[in-house]
């Protein structure tokens, strides 16, 4: 499945990198320990700016998800339709993924099950993140 191409910038380059030696990196404050992702200039819960990047474990569960019919991301119109799951991370439930799920059809995906990260190369070599369901 042809997949958006991220484009990195100053504050994301880091976890472009890390995507393409297969690791998932997240935002940590360094002040109060959360964890949050995408990346913000200050932590949501204290406000401080010391955040740093720490390596995920790539394991989390299917909170909810929906199905794309009609959308319009001109790369993605070909797969319509396709899931779009939201996962929350193992280690904090409040960081949360998209995924597509590979090899779960539309309208199946099992809300709840566990998952684990992988990353799928798109144009230009970049890897980026997907998850698959744990069986
Ligand atoms: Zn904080």
């Amino acid at each position: 499945m042809p997949k958006l191409i991220p484009v990195a910038d100053e504050q994301s380059k880091p976890f472009w990198d890390a995507a393409n030696e297969r690791r998932l990196l997240v935002h940590k404050c360094t002040a109060c320990n959360t964890l949050q992702f995408p990346p913000q200039p200050t932590c949501r819960d204290c406000g401080s700016a010391k955040l740093e990047w720490t390596q995920a474990s790539g394991r989390g569960h299917i909170l909810t998800y929906f199905v794309v019919h009609d959308g319009r991301f001109g790369r993605r119109m070909a797969d319509q339709p396709y899931n779009v799951a939201v996962i929350a991370l193992d280690e904090d439930p409040r960081v949360n993924f998209y995924a597509n799920l590979p090899g779960v059809p539309p309208h199946q995906v099992p809300v709840g099950a566990a998952v684990k990260v992988i990353f799928e190369e798109v144009e230009g070599g970049q890897l980026v993140p997907d998850w698959q369901v744990v069986r």
